[in-house]
């Protein structure tokens, strides 16, 4: 049954420069139509850095109405360099924090003092209690690193039991593959909102490189047609907002709990979606 009131988030990546940043604040104020229940700030992925992700996030809360969860990763950092930026963060009134390992930056040894997400899920709730609400990542088409299904599973049953609040999916295009994992989590007696993170198709290239890097898998279907598109961005763009947007209906109306979009720091995508749905304002 679909969800009466699904949340909408949106996820942005740190701006390079100055003007990056402004274009981005635009977007999030275009984004605000959607209603979104908070932006989130990426960290550390592809290369950009802690200070670019604390920048943005604080832009962000400063000229928009809309909550602002920054990114945290483990890998690589220390107990205190956490604790040091969760200070930071409380200090601030931010309040909602997405907690992930992280990727090791290539030519990169040192895994960190806190290895997986569970224990910077545990580290976070020692370190300032019930303060944050916590968000984890959730792989429906399981990790790319992961020993087993089952055991990717057990592992991300370890981030709920440390006191995570919530799951974002990897982005995927199989809406059954998400179904199942529900099912399965059900199983586990899983019981937070599992929302389903919503990649919108705009190019094709990257598309591809970031589904080989994250395990996200491009259906036979898809690809073919994407492909085919070749240089034709209006037409591809087209077809990804038709295609997205039958998915988003599907996981919506099966009982998905939100959808969190990978917005790639443009409104226009996203926005032309929930239009699709009806979500928008
Ligand atoms: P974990 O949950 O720690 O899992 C990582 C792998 O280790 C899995 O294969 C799991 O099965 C295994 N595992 C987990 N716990 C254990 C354990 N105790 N013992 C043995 N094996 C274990 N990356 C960034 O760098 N910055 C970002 O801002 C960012 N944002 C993201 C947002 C979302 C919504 C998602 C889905 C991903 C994001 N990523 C980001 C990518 C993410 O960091 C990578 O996918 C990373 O490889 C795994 O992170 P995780 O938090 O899921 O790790």
């Amino acid at each position: 049954m679909a969800h009466p009131n699904p949340v909408i988030s949106c996820e942005f990546f740190p701006p390079v420069d100055a003007d990056a940043l402004q274009r981005l604040q635009q977007t999030a104020e275009r984004l605000q139509a959607i209603k979104p229940e908070y932006f989130s700030v990426t960290y550390g992925a592809g290369g950009t850095t802690q200070e670019r992700t604390l920048a943005t996030v604080f832009t962000l809360q400063e000229h928009s109405r809309i909550p602002v969860a920054p990114h945290l990763t483990c890998i690589g950092s220390t107990r205190s360099g956490v604790r040091e930026i969760l200070a930071h963060y409380q200090q601030r009134g931010i309040n909602r924090l997405v907690a992930l390992r992280g990727d090791l930056p290539s030519g990169t040894q040192s895994i960190g003092e806190l290895r997986y997400a569970n224990e910077l899920v545990e580290f976070i709730r020692t370190s300032t209690g019930d303060y944050f609400h916590i968000e984890v990542a959730a792989y429906p088409e399981f990790h790319p690193q992961a020993d087993s299904p089952e055991r990717d599973l057990q592992h991300f049953q370890r981030k709920i039991q440390a006191g995570a609040n919530a799951a974002i999916t990897q982005y995927f295009f199989n809406a059954d593959g998400y179904f199942r994992f529900l099912d399965d989590c059900q199983r586990l007696s899983i019981e937070i909102p599992i929302v389903p993170g919503i990649m919108p198709i705009t190019n094709f290239r990257q598309l591809a490189r970031f589904s080989d890097r994250c395990g996200a898998e491009i259906p036979r279907w898809l690809r073919q047609r994407l492909e085919h598109f070749g240089d034709d961005r209006a037409a591809l763009c087209a077809f990804g907002e038709d295609v997205i947007s039958a998915l988003c209906q599907r996981l919506l109306e099966h009982g998905a709990p939100g959808l969190h979009f990978y917005s790639m720091n443009r409104a226009d995508p996203t926005l032309a979606i929930c239009r699709n749905l009806g979500l928008s304002a």
